[in-house]
């Protein structure tokens, strides 16, 4: 990140790519204000986390490459990746780089207090100007369909719109929405017809063995662009280490 007189300069895990097929990865934030923090306590907006961001993310964001114009639109269509990005460099922006964080130790309970330094949160970006994220993964149990077995899956990655859809569904269960949104992230699977992918659904998560589903983490977990926010912590209490997420949903203070 890069402070300069229009704002602060950041390049995109992936990008945006527009109409044309042109990747737009250069994008210009501005410090959140007050017309942001009255965007965070605005209820209907709580309620859907990525609508939310898509707003927040659509007043800050003042340039993406040279496209003419940012918009909740644009900003719903970049990548999950993108947008957790945005929003660390934009906490960074507002209120500086140190966030204070807290930890639950898996083995004692006891939680453990750290000052991250959002400035060494490691981030991937694609090598390539493609603006595509593909991940393929052999399943090994695979998905039975009609007298196949379908085995070989492809996967994107979500947008602000994947995260949108199911925030407004499926707001209540933790492990539906996962199933809703890598659902909407499949782009193939052995044989199957685009259409049966799309009827199925969240089915085809739900009937996978938890192997497979192994499988399909690692393998997003090792391709994804982004933002690095697993942690490796150690406890004060007890003195063992574990590995943590650092909790996005604290980046802001929310009134
Ligand atoms: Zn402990």
């Amino acid at each position: 990140m890069i402070g300069t007189a229009v704002g602060y300069q950041v390049t995109l895990p992936v990008g945006y790519t527009d109409a044309n097929g042109t990747v737009h990865r250069e994008a210009t934030l501005r410090k959140m204000t007050g017309k942001e923090e009255a965007l965070m306590a605005d209820p209907r907006l709580r309620k859907n986390g990525g609508r939310l961001m898509t707003m927040l993310l659509a007043n800050c964001v003042t340039a993406l490459g040279t496209l003419p114009k940012v918009d909740p639109d644009v900003m719903a269509r970049l990548y999950s990746a993108d947008r957790n990005y945005l929003l660390m460099e934009l906490r960074r922006a507002t209120f500086g780089d140190e966030l204070e964080a807290s930890y639950t130790c898996p083995h004692c309970g006891r939680s453990t207090e750290v000052a991250e330094d959002l400035a060494t949160v490691p981030v991937k970006r694609l090598a390539g100007n493609d603006g595509a994220v593909e991940i393929a993964v052999q399943l090994e149990d695979g998905f039975a369909y009609e007298g196949a077995v379908h085995r070989t899956l492809l996967l994107t990655l979500p947008t602000g719109l994947d995260e949108e859809k199911v925030a407004a569904s499926q707001s209540d269960n933790p492990s539906r929405a996962k199933n809703a949104l890598l659902a909407r992230c499949i782009r193939a699977l052995g044989s199957l017809d685009r259409s049966d992918i799309d009827a199925l659904g969240t089915h085809i998560l739900m009937e996978l063995t938890l192997g497979d589903r192994r499988r399909i983490d690692k393998a997003v977990e090792g391709a994804a662009p982004g933002v690095d926010l697993i942690r490796d912590v150690t406890c004060d209490s007890c003195g063992r280490g574990f590995k943590a997420a650092l909790d996005m949903s604290h980046f802001f203070p929310v009134a």
